[in-house]
């Protein structure tokens, strides 16, 4: 059943035939936890009679996100240890993240913002915090490039886009402003001639770092959703997550790359899942991860090779997983570098599971 208007409850979820009567056991208590939101393009892309579905398993709550495993984090990659003002995290000494709204069309059930993003998290950057924010960038002269992300910033409209592109355009030392969204692929019809227009200023060039994890989230309208950004001079990449029941086999995998470089999407991230709250069951470990990866060489071209990812508990940025990056430890237990040469465990602890 295609969804007229998103689904933001389990009633509702009920009601479109997406969580079965037996399913439901407690689901209100994880939905009472944790945002839902599922858009008509992605309700329309689940397949109700298959319990394994990938697509379901990224936007319908699961009982399994009331377990909460001892090393699992608030604020998994560390944003909260590098925010000299609120929206912005400076972590790297060029780039900065400027988080101008926490809410999102969908909501990711393996979201590593998810204690701060949807109906109660931490909203829309008030109108003193976002002069705070740009008199920030604008007092760093070394921040060349600004990445908006939150929360998913195209859920602002045109005019509010408009004005924080304005605002960064004046800022000479700003060259790339990049976006960092699920909107084409989760509500594509949001991409029209007024938000692509907001989207860029002069002088500086705009990417687009896409949000997806599974081919069948590439659909003839999102196709024509990234058509229309591309064509009109934005730069896409794209972003995943590798997670366990949505694309962790080769042949999907390698069918999600291809379907980027197909759009002119270049692989960019492919993320190691994060340590964020009662998400443990999409984590694989970094050694099937890395099998995984090493599976797309040579099956697939090198346009279509993303770079895997940890970002390291605590606030100490990416980490490529590579043999030089990484050292294996035994028992799931690793010692990885980060961009400074310094050394950090992961994970950070380890004990048994335990409910919230
Ligand atoms: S779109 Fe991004 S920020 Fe929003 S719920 Fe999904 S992963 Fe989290």
């Amino acid at each position: 059943m295609t969804a007229l208007r998103s689904l933001k409850t389990i009633d509702d979820l009920q009601g479109a035939g997406l969580v079965s009567a037996e399913r439901r056991a407690g689901l209100d208590a994880v939905a009472l936890r944790y945002a839902v939101a599922v858009t008509p393009a992605i309700s329309a892309l689940i397949d109700p009679n298959d319990p394994n579905d990938p697509i379901a398993r990224q936007f319908i709550p699961d009982a399994a996100e009331l377990l909460r495993l001892p090393e699992e984090r608030e604020d998994p990659i560390g944003d909260g240890a590098h925010s000299p003002v609120e929206g912005i995290v400076h972590r790297y000494p060029d780039r900065v993240l400027l988080k101008a709204v926490h809410v999102c069309p969908v909501y990711c059930r393996f979201c590593f913002r998810r204690e701060m993003v949807g109906p109660q998290g931490l909203g829309t950057l008030a109108s003193q915090a976002m002069d705070n924010a740009f008199g920030y960038i604008a007092g760093h002269p070394e921040i060349w490039e600004v990445i908006l992300t939150g929360g998913d910033p195209l859920v602002l409209s045109p005019r509010r886009l408009a004005s924080i592109m304005e605002r960064l355009a004046s800022i000479e030392h700003v060259k790339i402003v990049r976006f960092h969204t699920r909107v084409p692929v989760v509500e594509p019809e949001r991409v029209d001639d007024a938000l692509i227009a907001a989207l860029k200023a002069s002088g500086k060039t705009t990417y687009l770092a896409l949000h997806a994890n599974h081919p069948r989230e590439l659909t003839a309208e999102a196709r024509a959703a990234c058509a229309r950004l591309v064509d009109s001079g934005i730069v896409m990449v794209s972003q995943s997550v590798l997670l366990k029941g949505v694309n962790d086999d080769p042949d999907t995998l390698a069918a999600l790359m291809r379907a980027f470089v197909e759009n002119r999407i270049k692989p960019y991230y492919l993320h190691h899942p994060d340590l964020a709250p009662g998400t443990s069951h999409f984590r694989l470990t970094i050694e099937e991860g890395q099998t995984l990866v090493a599976s797309l060489r040579g099956r697939v071209s090198g346009l279509c090779q993303p770079a895997y990812i940890l970002d390291i508990p605590g606030g100490h940025g990416k980490t490529v997983i590579s043999a030089s990056t990484i050292e294996d430890n035994g028992g799931g237990c690793y010692t990885v570098s980060d961009f400074n040469g310094e050394e950090h465990v992961y994970p950070p602890a380890s004990a048994g599971k335990q409910p919230l």
